[in-house]
């Protein structure tokens, strides 16, 4: 057999497979090739999924007749002038995907050169052009491609379904819409409405209407420069997310990147905060010399690679911790609006709204309260009856004051609730929850300071396991004991526990914990960072030292929990990202009665 040169059609069927590998793939490359032509607006009305027809039209410069024939070729850009790799200033450069797209489908292009003001148009079957012509387009380039992947029928045969298909469309048309805020965009999909994006000042407003007004109001700012490394973008507060981690996106220098480096940085940056099984929304601009970062390394451009992949990483982790940080006493708004949805149907009630007589608002004495703590006798769940004893306590009425956000706290209900009275209105703690993060972070603290106090036991723990359960956790005896659980073999398929750490107290249920530390966090074989691994042990083990629901506190330890709340980072959310309070300003609460 003797080597032969394979003929142009079939060099850019082969490529078809790398570059446009479904429409999805065809509707990116061209997008792109709009907001290179500097377009404002850009229409992508598509058929059946893409696979019968894909439409795009653009406002931007628009093609030369001379530019337009070549355009099909392989391997013609107009996009690198001086043969730099290393310098690529637009979203194309590698000048297949046209000659891709065509060579399997039948294209039809119109253009407006915004230059000579004369408009061609051209048709394309299988990578077989016919002749350029005049027309009358108006304005921009109009790209039709039908039946794409006719021409290559073992590929057609791989095609997904409809739907499939429409959702892998929309999500690119998404992703490009949020790098290009000013840019307007609309999607159709056979002939149905399916995206209207109006152009936009800045991102925030574009992700909003993408995402959804909630991410927009639960969304932490990320800003961060390094040297000449920027990044900026959004990413959801850890009481707000989501059950898988598709809604986390990058962007690269304008381009959307899927890359596995963000999950894990996002992971990373919210351990402490979230549960594993919940992801935050997140979406991230880098923006860096492009002789940072590699894009030149896959066909359809979705992967880069970075010179300092390392530097990178910790920037996004640094920033979104950081952010975190920042935000760490505030809890998500969806909290405060789904307890306004939840409280709204009671004013639906037939009957005049009653305004709020604001005269009234004092006339309930201000001990009165007191008289209605949960310390109180009797075994209501919430004690209505005045406290038994009260003439003998001391005042610990706490005082309401700008310095305490989290007020003072009223009443414990159902032995979890503290509700407490604010400068601007109330907020209902919940006590488990909020300790549980609070016992974490001493944790941390005394990690980092001297290491985690132990207690020893008088009469070792014996809990019985699996062999293999066992041995997991003998795996794991060395970082537990740094930790102040100290375990060791007994028997069999048994360990004796020999000392916990201090802050779990005596009552601290040792056998539960040790069942749920076997499940929850040596079960995984996933490669965890010891941090990450120690991380979740302390989790597991705050979780089991702290105030449980149920028990009773008096005006004075709940007061004393808020103001701990107050000092500690984080203290808006559990270590599993659920919100440690709610809060509701007097104005929502007027709103409750009296439909303002
Ligand atoms: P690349 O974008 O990598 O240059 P393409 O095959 O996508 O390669 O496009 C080839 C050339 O066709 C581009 O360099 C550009 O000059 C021209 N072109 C494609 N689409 C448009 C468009 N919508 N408006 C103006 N020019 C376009
Ligand atoms: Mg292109």
């Amino acid at each position: 057999m003797r080597i032969r040169y394979l003929p142009e059609t079939l060099i850019n069927q082969i490529a078809a497979g790398e570059v446009v590998e479904r429409p999805s793939a065809a509707v990116k490359e061209m997008i792109e090739n709009a907001l290179d032509a500097g377009a404002s607006v850009i229409d992508i009305d598509i058929y059946n999924g893409g696979k019968d027809k894909i439409i795009i039209s653009d406002n931007g410069c628009g093609m030369s007749m001379d530019d337009l024939a070549a355009s099909l070729d392989r391997h013609a850009t107009s996009k690198l002038p001086d043969d730099d790799l290393l310098n690529i200033t637009h979203l194309g450069f590698r000048g297949e995907a046209l000659a891709s797209i065509a060579s399997v489908s039948r294209v039809n292009i119109q253009t407006h050169d915004s230059i000579s003001g004369e408009s061609w148009q051209i048709a394309c079957e299988g990578g077989k052009k016919d002749a350029i012509s005049p027309c009358g387009h108006p304005k921009g380039t109009r790209i039709e491609v039908k039946d794409l992947f006719y021409a290559t029928p073992a590929r057609l045969k791989f095609q997904k379904t409809q739907r499939a298909e429409y959702m892998a469309v929309k999500d690119i048309v998404t992703r490009l819409a949020m790098a290009n805020p000013r840019v307007a965009f609309k999607l159709t999909h056979d002939g149905d409405r399916k995206l209207y994006l109006p152009a936009v000042l800045e991102g925030r407003a574009r992700l909003s209407s993408i995402l959804g007004r909630d991410f927009g109001e639960n969304a932490m700012d990320i800003e961060a420069h390094r040297e000449n490394i920027t990044l900026t973008g959004f990413a959801s507060l850890p009481t707000y997310h989501r059950g898988s981690a598709m809604y986390q996106y990058m962007f690269v220098n304008g381009r959307t990147v899927k890359d596995k480096l963000l999950h894990g940085c996002i992971r990373a940056a919210y351990a402490d905060v979230l549960h594993r099984d919940r992801h935050p929304v997140v979406a991230l601009f880098l923006d860096l010399p492009s002789d940072e970062v590699d894009v030149n390394v896959h066909p359809a451009k979705a992967e880069v690679r970075f010179r300092d992949a390392q530097a990178i990483r910790s920037m996004i982790i640094g920033s979104l911790k950081q952010a975190i940080l920042d935000h760490g006493n505030m809890s998500a708004t969806t909290n405060t609006d789904a307890t306004m949805r939840t409280f709204r149907p009671l004013t639906g009630s037939s009957g005049p709204a009653l305004p709020l007589n604001r005269g009234n608002q004092r006339a309930v004495p201000a001990n009165y309260y007191q008289h209605h703590m949960a310390e109180s006798s009797g075994n209501a769940a919430f004690a209505l009856a005045p406290h038994a004893k009260s003439e003998d306590m001391p005042d610990i009425q706490e005082e309401i004051s700008e310095d305490y956000p989290l007020g003072a706290a009223r009443a414990q209900l159902h032995e979890n609730y503290i509700v407490a009275q604010t400068p601007e209105g109330m907020v209902i703690i919940d006590q488990h929850a909020a300790h549980e993060r609070l016992v974490y972070e001493r944790f941390k603290a005394q990690i980092s300071e001297n290491g985690i106090e132990k207690q020893g036991l008088l009469t070792p723990e014996i809990i019985e396991l699996s062999d293999t359960q066992v041995q997991e956790l003998l795996d794991h005896s060395d970082t537990l004991a740094k930790l102040g659980l100290e375990i060791e073999p007994f028997g069999g398929n048994a360990i004796a526990v020999q000392s916990v750490p201090a802050l779990l107290g005596s009552k601290a249920d040792i056998k539960r914990l040790i069942y749920d530390l076997v499940d929850e966090v040596l079960d995984r074989n996933t490669a965890q960072t010891l941090e990450e691994c120690i991380n979740e042990i302390l989790s597991t083990m705050a979780c089991h030292g702290s105030i449980r629901s149920g028990r009773r506190m008096n005006t004075q330890e709940m007061n004393a929990l808020l103001r701990q709340m107050e000092q500690t980072p984080l203290s808006g959310q559990c270590n599993h990202g659920r919100p440690t309070y709610i809060s509701l300003s007097l104005k929502e609460i007027e709103k409750l009665f009296s439909r303002s």
